[in-house]
């Protein structure tokens, strides 16, 4: 089959790989390219988990884990570091039963043992805390870059920069029109990750999607580049925070919500903003003072979608498959990614896992749950 595939992040790009690797004639495109700033793929590293509280997660990341390891044998890169992952806050005893549910190694801390983990923390003795050996952080960029070439190897054309305008079904299948071209194929897939709304709109499909603007920043105290990763469900009893180490660049924290910046489909990069960055310097100075020192020494910031319950929606209508909803946690998935998408649009039956990524899993005005931050009520991850 002919196979038109619309966005080159961590949903479109493993998809092209997968379905070129099954003997499709398979054309990538996306308006900004592989790994560009206006993406929520952008980036150096994000973190790598086996660490969920649903099973279903669980599954997919050990898989996960291990086409990681074949991508870097097949590219020669290292991929994924596994520094380990410091869980702290109220749900971390529901996640180590998830976990030894599932014969993942991990140790829940006393405060002697946080001390020697992470150090650079602030530790707060009256809630638990665990580590997750296996898990770390995973090279992003690279991770893309060595999928790209598994999908040009395997026969796909991947197109950048080049924009799809509109998608139509047709008698025989799928008309794509970009700004360069008309293609006619049997499937299209649709990747656009924040982009989705606008674009799937016309096709009578509304899915509610709430896309913002995460931002990072990158601290240099300690010995942050021995550190594990980090989960901290609390952050001054509000909302959570995920830190890893960035090889070159520092101990990146960014906070579990959104910006006040309004998402705009034309942006190409999401500058800074100086709020945020505030935000950002209070919680370490509170709660990871140790990795405090002049910094911060760099700022970013990145588009997620999020979706009301967390999950995304994966899923096919006719000849066209939607892949979108982030929610901020689909890279460590990425490789497996390819395969599951692959499979929907392929028509073939659905891993039990994914049933919970359906379209119409509820209605497109389903409610999100806010949470109040120091920039207002906001969605959290
Ligand atoms: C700050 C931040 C931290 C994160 N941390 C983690 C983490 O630690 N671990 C983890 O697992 N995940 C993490 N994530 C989530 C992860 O990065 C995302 O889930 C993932 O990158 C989403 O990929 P995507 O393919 O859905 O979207 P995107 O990467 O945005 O891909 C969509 C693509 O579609 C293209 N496109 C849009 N419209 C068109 C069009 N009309 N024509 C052609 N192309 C189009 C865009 O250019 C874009 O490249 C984080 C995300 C953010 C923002």
């Amino acid at each position: 089959m002919r196979v038109v595939v619309v966005g080159l992040g961590v949903m479109g790009l493993p998809t092209v790989r997968a379905l070129a690797e099954r003997g499709h004639e398979v054309i990538g495109i996306d308006r900004h390219g592989i790994s560009a700033p206006a993406g929520s793929s952008a980036g150096m590293t994000r973190i790598f988990r086996l660490a969920h509280d649903r099973p279903g997660d669980i599954v997919l990341a050990k898989k996960a884990l291990e086409r990681w390891r074949e991508l870097e044998a097949m590219s020669g890169e290292t991929l994924i570091d596994q520094v380990g992952l410091v869980l702290r806050g109220e749900p971390v005893s529901e996640w180590v039963a998830a976990l030894r549910d599932a014969d993942v190694p991990v140790e829940e801390l006393t405060p002697a043992d946080r001390e020697r983990v992470f150090p650079e923390l602030a530790h707060r003795p009256d809630e638990p805390a665990a580590f997750v050996p296996e898990d770390g952080m995973l090279f992003a960029a690279k991770g893309l870059a060595a999928v790209a070439a598994a999908a040009r190897k395997a026969g796909a054309e991947l197109s950048t920069p080049e924009r799809m305008l509109a998608v139509e079904e047709t008698p025989s299948g799928v008309r794509v029109t970009t700004d360069q071209r008309v293609l006619e194929a049997d499937l299209a897939v649709l990747a656009v990750g924040p982009w989705a709304q606008s674009l799937l709109e016309p096709l009578g499909l509304r899915l509610p999607l709430a896309p913002a603007i995460g931002q990072v920043s990158y601290w240099r105290g300690g010995a942050w580049e021995r550190r594990p990763s980090l989960i901290d469900f609390v952050a001054d009893g509000k909302l959570g925070v995920y830190g890893l180490p960035t090889p070159g660049k520092g101990y990146k924290i960014g906070l579990d919500y959104g910006s006040e910046e309004a998402w705009d489909t034309e942006a190409a990069a999401w500058p800074p903003r100086a709020f945020e960055e505030e935000c950002n310097r209070d919680w370490v100075l509170a709660h990871a003072p140790g990795l405090a020192t002049d910094g911060p020494h760099l700022t970013e910031g990145c588009p997620w979608t999020m979706t009301p319950d967390g999950e995304y929606f994966i899923d096919r209508r006719g000849a066209i498959t939607v892949a979108t909803g982030c929610s901020g946690h689909a890279f460590k998935f990425m490789p497996i990614m390819g395969e599951l998408i692959a499979d929907i649009a392929e028509g073939r039956p659905a891993w039990p896992e994914a049933d919970i990524f359906r379209l119409d899993r509820m209605p497109p005005d389903a409610p999100f749950d806010l949470v109040e931050t120091p920039m207002g009520p906001r969605i959290g991850l």
